[in-house]
Order: C-alpha cells, then sequence, then structure tokens
C-alpha cells in the first residue's frame, strides 16, 4: 500500500474547533491508519478505472472497519455519531483518499433498511453493502419526474411471488455497474402523488432490466437510463410497507441530506488549498484579483464549515436537521461550482472546457452540484419557506 498524502490539517482546513479538534483519538487513528493503508496508485481518470479504484477502496476501509462508520457495530460500523463523522471526513479529504464506491448503499439503502427494512432484508443485503461485494444504484427519477418526484410513473403489480416492474428511470448513477437497483414505484393503480408508491429492490441481472448509460459532456457516463419491462423483484423484497413508498423514500432522504453531505466543505477546502500558489506570470493586477476571489472562495467554504459542524452537533444532540440541510445544501451546490471555475482559470486555462485534464473534467462535471440531491432553485424554495418564513 502506498502512504497517503500528510499536510497539516489547520493550513488547509482552517482553525481548529474545540468540539472536532485535529488532536482527537478518533482523527489520530484514522490518520495513523490511513498513512499506511491508503488507496494504491494515482486516481485514474478514465471513469470504469475510478469506479474500480473505489471499489477497491472500499473494500480495504471495510477491512479496516473505516466503511459506514455511521453503521452500528452489529453491522460492521462503528456506530458514530455525527460530529465524528465529521473529523473523520475532514480526514479522509485530507488524505486526498476518494470515498467508497458504494455511496448509494452505503449512505442510503443501507441505513434505511436499518430504520424500516425487515430482518431477513437486513441480513440479506447489508454485510455485503459494506463490504462492497454488491453494489447499488438509485432509481427514483423519471424522464418526467425529478423535483416533483410526487409524480413518477413507473408501476409494478404482484403476481404469485414476484413483483413485475415496468418504466423507465433516468440520471441513476452508476447503475451500469449495480448489482441492485432500489426502485420507487406506483403499486395502488389509479393513486396519484405520494400516495400508493412502494420502494422495490431490483435485481439489474436479468431481462427485464436494461441499463443505457447516458454520455455527458465531461466526456464520463456517470448516470444511466433503466428500462424495467416486466422486470421481477421477490415478494418480500419491499423497503418499508407496501404503498408506503413515500414515507421510505422520506426516510432515504434524511440520509442523503446527513452524513458526508454535512462535510463536503473538506473537499473544497483541499481543492482552494492546492492552488493556493498562483501562476507565475501573472501581473500584479491579475495577481491581486486572483487573490482576493480566492480569499472569499476561503472565507465562504469556512462560513460552510460552521454550518456543517452546527447541523452535526444538533443531529448528535438528537435534533433533526429539517431544512438547514438545504441551507448547507445550496451553499455547497453553488461554491462547489465557483471553486472550480477559479481552479480551471488558474491550473487549467480560461478556456476549460475541454475533457483532457484533471481540472476541465472537474469543471464540466461540478455544474450537477447544483441539480443532484435537490436543485438551487428547489433548495432556495425550502429555505424561503421553512427556515425565513416567507409565503410559498
Ligand atoms: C450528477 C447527477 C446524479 C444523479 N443521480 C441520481 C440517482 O442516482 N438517482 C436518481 O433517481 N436521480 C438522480 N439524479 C436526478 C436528480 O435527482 C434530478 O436531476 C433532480 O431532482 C432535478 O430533476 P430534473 O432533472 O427532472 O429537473 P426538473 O425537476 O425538471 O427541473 C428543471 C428546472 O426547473 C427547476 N424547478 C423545478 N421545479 C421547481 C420549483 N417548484 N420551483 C422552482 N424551480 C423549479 C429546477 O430547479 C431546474 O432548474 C441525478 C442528477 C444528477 C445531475
Amino acid at each position: 500500500m502506498s502512504t497517503a498524502r500528510v499536510i497539516h490539517p489547520r493550513s488547509v482546513l482552517g482553525p481548529d474547533l474545540p468540539a472536532v479538534p485535529y488532536a482527537h483519538p478518533l482523527r489520530a487513528e484514522f490518520r495513523a491508519w490511513l498513512s499506511s493503508n491508503g488507496p494504491e496508485g494515482d486516481y485514474p481518470l478514465e471513469q470504469d478505472d475510478r469506479f474500480a479504484y473505489r471499489r477497491a477502496w472500499q473494500r480495504s476501509l471495510a477491512a479496516g472497519g473505516w466503511a459506514g462508520i455511521g453503521w452500528p457495530v452489529e453491522y460492521g460500523g462503528r456506530g458514530a455519531g455525527s460530529l465524528d463523522k465529521f473529523m473523520y471526513y475532514e480526514e479522509l479529504a485530507l488524505a486526498g483518499c476518494p470515498e467508497p464506491a458504494n455511496t448509494p448503499g452505503i449512505l442510503l439503502l443501507g441505513p434505511t433498511l436499518m430504520e424500516i427494512g425487515t430482518p431477513q432484508l437486513r441480513e440479506r443485503f447489508l454485510p455485503k453493502i459494506l463490504a462492497g461485494d454488491e453494489m447499488w444504484a438509485q432509481c427514483f427519477s423519471e424522464p418526467d419526474s425529478g423535483s416533483d418526484l410526487a409524480s413518477m410513473r413507473t408501476k409494478a403489480r404482484l403476481e404469485g411471488d414476484e413483483w413485475l416492474i415496468d418504466g423507465s428511470k433516468t440520471w441513476s448513477t452508476f447503475a451500469q455497474y449495480a448489482d441492485f437497483v432500489f426502485v420507487l414505484s406506483r403499486t395502488e393503480p389509479g393513486s396519484e402523488k405520494h400516495r400508493g408508491l412502494t420502494l422495490l429492490i431490483v435485481p439489474v441481472d436479468q431481462p427485464g432490466v436494461t441499463v443505457r448509460p447516458i454520455e455527458q459532456i465531461s466526456g464520463d457516463a456517470e448516470f444511466c437510463e433503466v428500462f424495467l419491462d416486466n422486470a421481477r423483484a421477490p415478494k418480500d423484497w419491499v423497503v418499508g410497507e407496501i404503498g408506503e413508498g413515500w414515507k421510505a423514500a422520506m426516510t432515504l432522504f434524511q440520509f442523503e441530506r446527513a452524513d458526508q453531505g454535512f462535510t463536503d466543505h473538506a473537499r473544497l477546502l483541499v481543492e482552494l488549498h492546492e492552488v493556493r500558489e498562483l501562476p507565475a506570470d501573472l501581473d500584479d493586477a491579475e495577481r491581486d484579483e486572483l487573490r482576493r476571489r480566492w480569499a472569499l472562495l476561503w472565507t465562504r467554504c469556512q462560513e460552510l464549515r460552521m454550518l456543517n459542524l452546527r447541523m452535526a452537533a444538533l443531529e448528535d444532540d438528537g435534533v433533526t436537521v429539517g431544512p438547514l440541510g438545504s441551507l448547507s445544501n445550496l451553499v455547497w451546490g453553488e461554491l462547489y461550482k465557483e471553486i472550480y471555475d477559479f481552479v480551471a482559470e488558474t491550473v487549467g486555462g480560461t478556456a476549460a472546457v475541454a475533457r483532457d485534464t484533471v481540472a476541465s473534467h472537474d469543471r464540466v462535471h461540478s455544474r450537477a452540484a447544483s441539480i443532484y440531491s435537490g436543485t438551487s432553485e428547489i433548495q432556495r424554495n425550502i429555505v424561503a419557506e421553512r427556515l425565513v418564513g416567507l409565503p410559498r
């Protein structure tokens, strides 16, 4: 195994914070583990290689007891609280290590199964999710249902011991690598909106499921269309109750907005740190302008870090974070794009639309940050109505 990068945390992430100090034993333990168990070789540029790299990395994290640290000990995790996870993700970013491959399984479906899944489903799926033995993708969005998810039309009906599912899903991240997908489907004929839905687990390797990757401007095909044509799923592979799919989806979303979503500031601060040395061929005015922009971006990252810390502390106190999660998501999504613009302009050249450098690839990819897990417009609506109290 190679040795992970060692950088002093304060110079990258900002001030030491008493609630999550850099000298905390959890950080020290994880840092020590990372220094001798970091992933092998450089992070590849090609998507298939990158996914394989992240999968191998997940196996290694799992073997060391560092995958899914928020999972209860009985399921192979460490029972870590939100402040612990805050420190964990900061250390992961500082070490330059990617997230494990199976984020839909570890962060979304796994915790949802622990909350509302049957003992049989937990036993069948949880160990392989954590170990990276089975990969997962989320099939919620449809061609005509994204922000307005409750308008979705994929149907499922019970026939004997199986569900038969028909419909088409889209934007399913890494479905081309998935063994299973979790599918929100309409199981009560004639039902509307959030009523009559059921969350089903569907195996991908069967004639009724076709996965078609969608190529993006970045050159990646990170997400896919998933066509379900009489796709089959065992009768008992229902997450939550039949007809209560909306409740199951909301349970799952609550995990999407928690966990590493609280700590994405760390990767942004690492990016900024990497471009703190400005190019040599600038005149004074250009240098001053870039310095000013850098300082402003760093300051906004610190604001995000404080907001994320506040949310993690609230979670640990048993307080539901609610719309604060939308505020964090909104700030992060917009900052993400601005930081990668800055990185591409300083490192990759101003015409960074090409796919052939990491900076330009990341810049193009960053456009998605204000779309997935809720667009910026939707987050603004939630913030305006539920945090600020403005009328609908
Ligand atoms: C990188 C990436 C990965 C994704 N991964 C997955 C995945 O794994 N599984 C999955 O199911 N989905 C996934 N998605 C889909 C994502 O959840 C949707 O793209 C998102 O919810 C927006 O839906 P939409 O694309 O249909 O846009 P629409 O909902 O059609 O929105 C179009 C535009 O209208 C705006 N808009 C819509 N409604 C309102 C409103 N009420 N008020 C103001 N403005 C509004 C939106 O902000 C947006 O600008 C992914 C998307 C991306 C970009």
